[in-house]
């Protein structure tokens, strides 16, 4: 859907389309209408991360968002100033973009992966500590 302002909360900082807000269980977030990337305000990830409900909104194909990986240098949907890109250290494999004041951006698909890698991590962790 084209960015329309009246509608739309921000716009897309990847392909230039309207997002809306999303909410579940109290935490808001904002969903491209067009790529369904995430955009989380800074905090939002980790409150949705712990509560484990990602899956109802991150509801893209990660397919779909791989396509998007490839867009470099977008802005703050916010601020307008360059976001960087940023990996967890712990996963990766996941790239996602940043802003230091506003929030971070991820393509559809890698939140989920983000939640459940973090599962898999805490497995290994298990398993390495009771060598
Ligand atoms: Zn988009
Ligand atoms: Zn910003």
């Amino acid at each position: 859907m084209e960015y329309n302002p009246e509608v739309h909360s921000i716009k897309c900082p990847k392909c230039g389309h309207g997002m809306e807000e999303v909410g579940y269980g109290g935490v808001m977030i904002d969903r491209c209408t067009s790529c369904m990337g995430l955009w989380f305000d800074t905090g939002e990830a980790d409150a949705l991360k712990k509560k484990w409900m990602g899956d109802a909104l991150d509801t893209g194909k990660a397919d779909e968002g791989k396509k998007w990986d490839t867009v470099e240098d977008i802005a703050c949907p916010r601020c307008g100033r360059d976001m960087d890109k940023a990996a967890d250290p712990k996963q990766t494999h996941i790239w996602y973009e940043v802003c230091g004041e506003h929030g971070m951006f991820m393509d559809a698909g890698e939140f989920t992966d983000y939640k459940h890698e973090t599962l898999a991590d805490r497995f290994r962790s298990l398993i390495k500590g009771s060598r």
